[in-house]
């Protein structure tokens, strides 16, 4: 068994993944990777990059991996060569040489297959100018078109996260940017708030984001180049159009031998990453995934799981047991100084999939306010309501930090932390790095005060208006004057003890600060004098804000 053929479909990031870590555990093992492009292992995330200009040459990102996996690891690499059947009887695979259009065959022992997911192109066109974006070979197309013709527009239909980052790279290097999606929101994993403040800071860079629009009509010239684009109400010039929608995981091989494919679309596969034909695995974006949280099976289109998915298999394959136990879904986007990220659930999908939740919200610093370049970070939380334990966090900010904090609600969530754990984690402080709570830490207190009845919080979209209520402006005068809530009355926080007695005691009274903290301290106030209904608005007037923005 030692020196079993392990044939792997896919030279992307879960096929390498699998290939080295075969190699790693079992030195006789033929390990042979089958590539239909020109290039293995290198960096796809490097490719919005490379597209726009900013990593001037290929070989800033080939560089000599494919080197180091015939020198160090001993495998065989067969390029610009397609598997277009699996023979799961005889255990072998046709191929074909893409250049040649000549075919061969290969047995194994093992075969892997990581042949990963593409955009679905519903227009179909000869445009030169119409690009997707699925491996290295795609964005050395567009590069080269965009340096041929000098072109600066460019048009990206989708909202999903490869679309995003693409768009991210092409503006920060000077280009004009169209973004169209029949969606109402972009990166819809986001809940509403957070997609609105992404959305915002697109917008801000002159990105023109065309959200519910269809594209009506391809506008070309003699040469089938797409100038112009007629939309639901108007139309737009471009020079090049990439599409980045309808990922769907590359099944047709699997099933040709009837391979079962699950609700996603992907191949069902176990933790050891095997399909349910004996000694096939399926691995990266072309399988399912178990989410940990919701225990249903979903498709990961992200580098992290692949690569663990590859491993696994590549060390079953190779010999030694390894589990994959699924994944919480964890995203992140960095656009100009703004990061966006979320890990588990979003309270949209919480709902969805019948959680009994909580959510909760601040708006805390991501360093000590003295030190210079403080600046804010948005967070949210899932919780269980239940069983206290965080379903998932969505967080964004323009500050440093933010995604250390993702990742240790990633670490959390996956480790099936609660509330009262969040309290307690002992992070690292100094004044440059963190608030002397972190902002995990006051979040965990917020979330707990909350579900222990210490603080009764509410969002604006919870109050019902026709109620006998008041609402209370705790803040400082410059505040109130500034900017607040009609009809509201205003008490500041440091008043509140010896005007109290003109807070109607009968009515339900809804308080809100700047971000929420000085809210709960006037209504614990309220409370102890005797005021029954007392809620506070979590995230003040900060949350406030965005929630009337987005009407
Ligand atoms: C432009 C871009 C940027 C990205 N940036 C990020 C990022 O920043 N963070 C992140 O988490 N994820 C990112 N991703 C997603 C990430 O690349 C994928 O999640 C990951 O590559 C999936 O790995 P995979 O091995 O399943 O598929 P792939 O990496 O796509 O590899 C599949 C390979 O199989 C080959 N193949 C397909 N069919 C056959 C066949 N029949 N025979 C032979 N070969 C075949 C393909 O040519 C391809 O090379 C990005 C994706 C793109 C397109």
């Amino acid at each position: 068994m030692n020196n079993v053929k392990i044939v792997i479909v896919g030279g992307g990031t879960a096929g390498v993944s699998a290939a080295t870590r075969a190699r790693r555990i079992n030195e006789d093992a033929e390990i042979t990777i089958i590539e239909m492009s020109n290039y293995v292992a290198y960096p796809i995330s490097a490719l919005p990059a490379f597209i726009c200009g900013k990593i001037k040459d290929k070989n800033g990102i080939i560089s000599d991996y494919e080197e180091k996996l015939a020198n160090i690891y001993k495998i065989n690499v067969i390029k610009n060569s397609e598997v277009t059947k699996i023979d799961d009887n005889e255990k072998k695979v046709v191929i074909k040489n893409l250049k040649t259009n000549t075919t061969s065959e290969k047995s194994y022992d093992k075969l892997i297959l990581a042949n990963g997911s593409k955009f679905g192109v519903s227009y179909k066109n000869n445009c030169p100018n119409f690009f997707k974006i699925t491996n290295l070979d795609d964005a050395i197309a567009i590069r080269n078109y965009i340096d041929k013709t000098s072109a600066r527009n460019i048009t990206i239909i989708g909202e999903n996260y490869f679309a995003l980052i693409l768009a991210n790279a092409f503006v920060n290097s000077g280009f004009i940017v169209n973004i169209i999606s029949e969606e109402n929101k972009l990166f819809k994993e986001l809940d509403d708030e957070f997609s609105f403040l992404l959305k915002e800071e697109f917008s801000r860079s002159g990105t023109r984001v065309f959200l519910n629009t269809t594209i009506d009509r391809y506008i070309k010239n003699e040469n089938s180049v797409i100038y112009k684009l007629e939309l639901s109400n108007y139309s737009i010039d471009t020079q090049v159009v990439i599409y980045c929608k309808d990922l769907k995981p590359n099944t047709h091989l699997a099933y040709q031998i009837d391979i079962p494919v699950g609700d996603n679309g992907g191949i069902l596969v176990n933790e050891n990453m095997e399909t349910k034909k004996q000694d096939i695995f399926a691995v990266g974006s072309v399988a399912e995934s178990f989410n940990l949280i919701t225990k249903e099976n979903e498709i990961s289109y992200f580098l992290g799981n692949a690569q663990f998915q590859g491993r696994v298999a590549g060390s079953v394959a190779g010999g030694v047991p390894l589990e994959f136990k699924g994944i919480i879904g964890t995203k992140f986007l960095k656009f100009n100084k703004l990061s966006i990220g979320i890990t588990g659930l979003s309270e949209n999908t919480a709902k969805e999939k019948g959680f009994d939740i909580s959510s909760l919200t601040i708006f805390n610093g991501n360093y000590e306010r003295f030190i210079s370049g403080s600046a804010k970070i948005h967070i949210k939380v899932i919780i269980d309501n239940k069983t206290r334990k965080i379903l998932g966090a969505e967080i964004c900010g323009k500050g440093e930090g933010v995604d250390k904090r993702l990742d240790v609600f990633a670490t959390a969530i996956y480790s099936s932390l609660t509330v009262d754990d969040l309290v307690n984690l002992n992070l690292c402080y100094t004044p440059d790095i963190s608030t002397y709570k972190d902002p995990i830490n006051v979040i965990g207190m917020v979330a707990a005060n909350k579900l222990d009845g210490i603080s009764n919080s509410v969002t604006l979209s919870e109050i019902n208006f026709d109620e006998d209520l008041l609402i209370l402006d705790i803040r400082t005068k410059i505040e109130y004057q500034k900017e607040h809530l009609l009809n509201s009355l205003w008490i500041p926080l440091d008043e509140i003890r010896k005007r109290i007695g003109e807070i109607p005691k009968e009515k339900i009274i809804y308080i809100y600060g700047h971000v929420g903290l000085r809210g709960y301290v006037a209504e614990r106030i309220l409370k102890g004098a005797g005021f029954q209904k007392v809620y506070n608005i979590n995230g003040g007037i900060t949350s406030i804000k965005i929630s009337e923005n987005m009407k």
